[in-house]
């Protein structure tokens, strides 16, 4: 029995909390998720009842503690739609996965003259790895631009496609104006021209379709933070063929087959990219928030969350002096927006007086806010556990800071 969102908010111990005298309201949850209970016992049962290290140990403690993170990787295989475990890299997070691919791709597939293409909308962990990467092969960074509702030009994607693109980097949702990208057209599209696609699913998986194998997408990643897991642990997929003739990223311990004094053999995937002691207890509390979201339907978060910035962009629109950036016909629960003659960040730390937590700044895109002629924007950002009623006290606190400084 699937159960119903509405029921969702107990489950988050922080909402309970004040802040500034006033109940939570979280609105921040494009930077980070809440964790609900069932995640913060999974990470303190480890700890408390079979904490020890994985693989290689043959006591129980370790082969318990090995069974647990080996299972939260076929927990992720699943929850992505991946065909095998082997796709499956446990990193830090999304900025380590992207930055796994631009050296290992790079490093093996990438020559002088080569062509990477990014777009103007990437956050700059999917962005700075492949200008990096392509400064240290003499590769070219092609840049897909945005037009004026915050969705990518198509049609200059497609002239930029040549025989040297390599690889297409794009984000699935835009971290800072919500878009979603037309990952059906776009990886098509590059494949069509010879290049493979990863995708940058940290602002996507917790919100809408992660289905790695039906977008075809080479490489996707994502983190556990912003899915209502920990932090310091997320994932990269990459399909077999390609992670498999990749060399390794990081080198040590766990990565290697046999080291001699002479050479080193590597471990078969995905061991080969995971050097060092796993974090055992991120995998082991990633797993525990996909099984959260399984109780719920995939469906009802969508309708919920689409209801959200539905009934947000209504409210805000009404607001004197309220510019929203980004029209695009498909939006993933972020809304950025900012208040003539108001700054960003004057209006962040005013409504955190209310209790309300959003994201003020750049959101890591300096590329989309040059773009946007901006400098930064207030982003409202909204999890399972948002309702209708927090919207409201959001524009409350807007209309509150739009007094208080005479505007
Ligand atoms: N890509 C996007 C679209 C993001 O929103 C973020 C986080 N704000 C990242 C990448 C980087 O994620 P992390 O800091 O968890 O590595």
């Amino acid at each position: 029995m699937l159960k119903p969102i509405s029921n969702s908010r107990t489950d988050f111990p922080i909402l309970n909390r004040e802040v500034n005298g006033h109940p939570l309201v979280y609105l921040d949850n494009g930077a980070t998720t809440q964790k609900p209970q069932v995640v913060i016992d999974a990470i303190s049962d480890y700890y408390s009842k079979f904490n020890s290290n994985v693989h290689r140990g043959n006591h129980s403690l370790s082969m318990q503690a090995t069974v647990a993170h080996e299972e939260s990787r076929k927990n992720v295989c699943s929850f992505i739609n991946a065909a095998s475990e082997r796709e499956i890299i446990f990193t830090r997070g999304t900025t380590e996965a992207i930055n796994l691919v631009a050296f290992s791709f790079g490093e093996g597939f990438v020559s002088h003259g080569d062509e990477i293409v990014v777009t103007q909308m990437e956050h700059h962990s999917n962005f700075v790895p492949w200008q990096l990467m392509c400064q240290r092969k003499g590769a070219h960074l092609r840049v897909v631009p945005i037009d004026k509702n915050g969705e990518l030009d198509l049609s200059t994607f497609k002239l930029l496609l040549s025989e040297r693109t390599k690889l297409v980097a794009v984000t699935h949702v835009s971290n800072a104006l919500g878009t979603v990208n037309p990952l059906e057209e776009i990886i098509p599209l590059a494949h069509t021209a010879g290049a493979i696609v990863l995708v940058d699913g940290a602002q996507a998986v917790q919100h809408i379709s992660h289905d790695v194998r039906a977008m075809d997408a080479d490489f996707y990643a994502f983190s556990g933070h912003k899915i209502y897991g920990p932090t310091g642990i997320g994932v990269l997929y990459g399909k077999e063929k390609w992670l498999d003739r990749m060399p390794p990223y990081q080198s040590g311990g766990e990565m290697i087959d046999r080291v001699t004094l002479d050479k080193t053999t590597y471990n078969t995937l995905p061991f080969k990219f995971e050097a060092g002691t796993p974090n055992i207890e991120g995998s082991i509390g990633l797993a525990a928030a996909i099984n959260y979201l399984a109780q719920f339907s995939p469906l009802e978060i969508q309708t919920h969350e689409e209801d959200l910035l539905d009934y947000g962009l209504e409210r805000l629109k009404s607001i004197p002096g309220m510019i929203i950036y980004g029209n695009p016909k498909k939006r993933s629960s972020i809304l950025s927006f900012s208040i003539n003659e108001i700054q960003h960040f004057d209006m962040g730390t005013l409504l955190d007086l209310y209790g309300i937590a959003v994201r003020t700044g750049h959101h890591c895109t300096q590329p989309l806010m040059d773009a946007l002629g901006i400098a930064g924007t207030v982003r409202a950002s909204f999890g399972i556990y948002n309702t209708r009623e927090d919207i409201d006290i959001l524009v409350e606190g807007i209309m509150f800071v739009k007094k208080r400084l005479g505007k």
